[in-house]
């Protein structure tokens, strides 16, 4: 099977002490049952200050907070049980965070989690272009390949699109938005998608009516908060926004992490809403742009309960409708 990977993946290594945010700041780490039951039994002061740090909760065990920090985080930003016992010794999240592995059966897909600091400066400025590597291996994919295929088929088109367009970041949003429903209704049955960019910023134009920073900005308000400078971000934005190029990387790593996912359920507009949401918002909320993205990734993407929320939303709230959408992307 093919085992695919894009060209930023390669250049990750994790800046422990010179992290501005660090993966052990303000979550609550899970630790897997092996995991748990190592650390249970591990002897030493190591062992002893695991047992008092560690929590069972209805969903399984988790590093409590101390001040802000998983407890095991040492002051020089490293790790105490990777310092002492080695990577290996580490919970599969913290082995594996921020690395992302996508399973397909007969294919897999790597990629890097935006809300690593290094992994979202990686991702906003260098090569999102794919190598394949062959191994042993793969399975009988539990989906309809025929919807896998659309889903591919049209990812191809859309990336395609995005690295060869004049446009501006937020018309090329728009562009986006309408060409999914198109492949939205060739999933449904209906006839193949084809990309007529003029067509489709055309009819977003005539769409696309007064728009509500405050109604979009509420939505995300009325989510889960994890840190206070998220919450301080959404109460006032830097106001310095603009639709610089690092959207285009932005938007190609969220359709890289979301778009095949509409094979489970075939939603694939909600998940495109959810993208052109998250765009916005992080355009609304202005400061430094890989910061800000970083920001709204660790908020909103690392939270299972808010990316539901989202995907909810892009049926439910008012703030997520198409014209409200194209009336921010253009004409706010
Ligand atoms: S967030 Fe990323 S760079 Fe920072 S400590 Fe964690 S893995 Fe390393």
């Amino acid at each position: 099977m093919k085992v695919w990977t894009p060209e930023y993946y390669h250049h990750f290594r994790c800046i422990a002490g010179a992290c501005p945010d660090s993966c052990c700041k303000e979550w609550e780490v899970d630790v897997d049952d092996t995991a748990a039951a190592f650390y249970r039994n591990l002897e030493g002061p190591l062992g002893d200050r695991l047992r008092r740090v560690m929590k069972d909760t209805d969903d399984g065990t988790v590093m409590i907070i101390e001040d802000g920090r998983c407890p095991m985080w040492r002051q020089d930003g490293l790790c105490r049980i990777q310092a002492e016992l080695g990577h290996d010794a580490l919970c599969q999240v913290c082995q594996q965070f921020p690395r992302l592995r996508h399973d397909y059966g007969t294919f897999v897909e790597y990629g890097l989690e935006l809300s690593c600091p290094e992994a979202a400066r990686l991702i906003l400025s260098q090569s999102h272009k794919m190598s394949a590597e062959e191994i042993p291996g793969g399975e009988e994919p539990d989906y309809e390949e025929d919807v896998m295929q659309i889903l591919l088929e049209s990812r191809q088109r859309i990336l395609q699109f995005l690295d060869e367009t004049p446009l501006s970041p937020n018309q090329a949003l728009a562009v986006l938005l309408l060409y999914t429903h198109s492949v939205q209704s060739w999933l449904d049955g209906g006839e193949e998608a084809v990309l007529d960019v003029e067509d489709c910023l055309e009819l977003a134009k005539k769409y696309a009516a007064n728009g509500d920073w405050n109604l979009l900005v509420s939505f995300f308000q009325n989510l889960e908060i994890l840190t206070p400078n998220w919450r301080d971000r959404l109460a006032v934005p830097l106001a310095d926004s603009s639709w610089h190029t690092g959207f285009i990387p932005l938007v190609k790593y969220f359709i890289g992490r979301y778009w095949l996912q509409a094979v489970a359920d075939y939603d694939l507009i909600g998940r495109v809403k959810m993208i052109i949401a998250a765009c916005l918002l992080v355009y609304h909320l202005g400061g430094k742009f890989v910061e800000t993205a970083q920001l709204f990734s660790k908020e909103i993407e690392n939270d299972p309960d808010n990316l539901e929320s989202l995907l909810d939303g892009a049926y439910t709230s008012p703030a997520l409708t198409d014209i409200h959408l194209l009336s921010l992307l253009l004409n706010c």
